[in-house]
C-alpha cells in the first residue's frame, strides 16, 4: 500500500541524532506541534493519526498539510489496530514515542462514552502492549491531564497529591491510564513519562476549547455562556500556551532513560516519572473573555451561568516545581501574549469568521 511505502521513504531519512519518534495524535493541537519541534531539530518523526471527526476534520487536514511540508508523513490508522503498530515498529525502530492520541473534551463523554474507553484506555493498552514486544523497546512519553487532580484537590495541584475523585469520564479515564502505565513500568520495564497538560492554547487549537469558541461566537455577536461557582466564587483555568508545553514535551523526551525490558521480559527498575505541565498562575474565565474583547476589538455578550456543569471542575492551579527540576520546564508565555497569537492564528486561518461557519 501507498502509506507502506511513505513510512519506508521516512524511516531513510535519517535522524541527525539517532531518536526516531512515532508520535500518535499528530493531527491533533498538540501532536502538531510537537511533531513539528521535533522535525525542526533533526529527529526522524513519523504520525499516527485516526483522523476521528471529534471536531471540524478539515483543521486537521490542514495541521496534516502543514507537516507534510515540514517533512512528517501521517500514517491514517487507529493506536487499537496492534497489526498496524506492529507493523510500523518493524520499519522503524523507535526509539521514544511521544503519545498525544486520545479522546478528549469534558461533554462530549454524555454523548459517546464508549469512544473514551476506545481511545484512552484500550487504545493505551494497545499500544504499550506493541511497545512491550518491540526490540529495543520505545521511551514513551505520554499525555494524562491536569482532570486527574478532580474534586477536593489541593491548590496548587502537585503530583504528590493523589486525588482519587475523577469529575469526568474523561478524567476517570486518564486517570486510568497512569495506573495501566504503572502496570507495564513494573511488569515489563517500559520506560514511562506522564504529562499532566493544564488547559493548552494556542494557533491550530481545538475548536471545542472555550477560548476557540468565545473567539467565534465574539465575532459573530453570540452570547457567551460565563459559568460561576454556586457560592459566586471565580472560575479559573491554569490556561498554559501551546510552545511551553512543547519545551515541555521535548525536555520530557531527551531526560527518559531507556526501557529495561526487552521482547517482552523485565530485566531491571525502568524510569516511572509524571509531571505537571501548566503555568501556575489561573486566570479566571471573565478575564479570559475581556482579553478576547480588547484583541478582537468586539464587545462580548456575556451570560452569567452557575456551576456545576457536570464534569468542571471550578478551578486549575499546577504546582510545576518538580518539572522544573527535574525537566528544566519554565513557562514563558502569559495569557496576554498567547492570545494574542492565537488571535493572530484565528483571523488569518478563518478569513474573520468565513470558515469557522463549519
Ligand atoms: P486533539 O483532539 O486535537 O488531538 C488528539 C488526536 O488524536 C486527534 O487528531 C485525533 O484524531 C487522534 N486520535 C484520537 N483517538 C485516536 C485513536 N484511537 N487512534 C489514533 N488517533 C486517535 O487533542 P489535543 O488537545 O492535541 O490533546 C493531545 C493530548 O493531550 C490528548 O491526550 C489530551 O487528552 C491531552 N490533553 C490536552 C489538553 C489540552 O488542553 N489541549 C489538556 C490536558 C490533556
Amino acid at each position: 500500500p501507498a502509506w507502506e511505502k511513505r513510512v519506508r521513504a521516512s524511516a531513510r531519512i535519517r535522524s541527525r541524532n539517532g531518536i526516531s519518534v512515532l508520535v500518535t495524535g499528530a493531527a491533533g493541537f498538540v501532536g502538531t506541534h510537537v511533531s513539528a519541534a521535533l522535525k525542526r531539530r533533526g529527529d526522524g518523526v513519523l504520525g499516527l493519526d485516526n483522523f476521528n471527526h471529534y471536531y471540524d476534520p478539515s483543521l486537521k487536514l490542514a495541521r496534516q498539510a502543514l507537516l507534510e511540508r515540514s517533512g512528517v508523513y501521517i500514517v491514517e490508522g487507529d493506536i487499537n489496530d496492534e497489526k498496524l503498530l506492529r507493523k510500523l515498529f518493524d520499519i522503524v525502530a523507535f526509539t521514544h514515542v511521544m503519545h498525544l492520541a486520545a479522546q478528549a473534551g469534558v461533554r462530549y463523554a454524555m454523548e459517546n462514552p464508549s469512544s473514551y474507553v476506545h481511545s484512552n484506555i484500550a487504545g493505551l493498552v494497545s499500544l504499550l502492549e506493541v511497545c512491550k514486544s518491540a526490540n529495543p523497546q520505545p521511551a514513551i512519553v505520554w499525555a494524562s491531564s491536569s482532570s486527574v487532580y478532580g474534586l477536593n484537590t489541593k491548590v496548587p495541584f502537585s503530583e504528590k497529591d493523589r486525588s482519587d475523585q475523577p469529575a469526568s469520564l474523561y478524567a476517570a479515564t486518564k486517570k486510568a491510564g497512569e495506573e495501566i502505565a504503572h502496570t507495564y513500568n513494573h511488569i515489563y520495564g517500559l520506560s514511562l513519562t506522564g504529562l499532566r497538560f493544564f488547559t493548552v492554547y494556542g494557533p491550530w487549537g481545538r475548536p471545542d476549547m472555550a477560548y476557540f469558541f468565545f473567539t467565534k461566537d465574539i465575532l459573530k455577536g453570540k452570547s457567551i455562556p460565563i459559568f460561576e461557582a454556586s457560592d459566586h466564587g471565580t472560575v479559573a483555568r491554569d490556561f498554559t500556551y501551546i510552545d511551553d508545553i512543547v519545551k515541555g514535551c521535548l525536555a520530557a523526551l531527551d531526560t527518559a532513560e531507556k526501557s529495561t525490558g526487552s521482547g517482552g521480559k523485565k530485566r531491571g527498575a525502568a524510569q516511572l516519572r509524571v509531571f505537571n505541565l501548566g503555568n501556575t498562575s489561573p486566570v479566571p474565565v471573565s478575564d479570559l473573555v475581556s482579553i478576547l474583547e480588547k484583541l478582537l476589538k468586539v464587545k462580548a455578550k456575556r451570560s452569567i451561568m452557575k456551576m456545576p456543569r457536570n464534569g468542571d471542575v471550578q478551578f486549575t492551579h499546577a504546582n510545576i516545581s518538580y518539572a522544573q527540576r527535574e525537566l528544566g520546564y519554565k513557562p514563558t508565555t502569559d495569557l496576554q501574549t498567547g492570545l494574542k497569537k492565537f488571535v493572530r492564528w484565528y483571523l488569518s486561518y478563518y478569513g474573520g469568521g468565513k470558515k469557522s461557519d463549519q
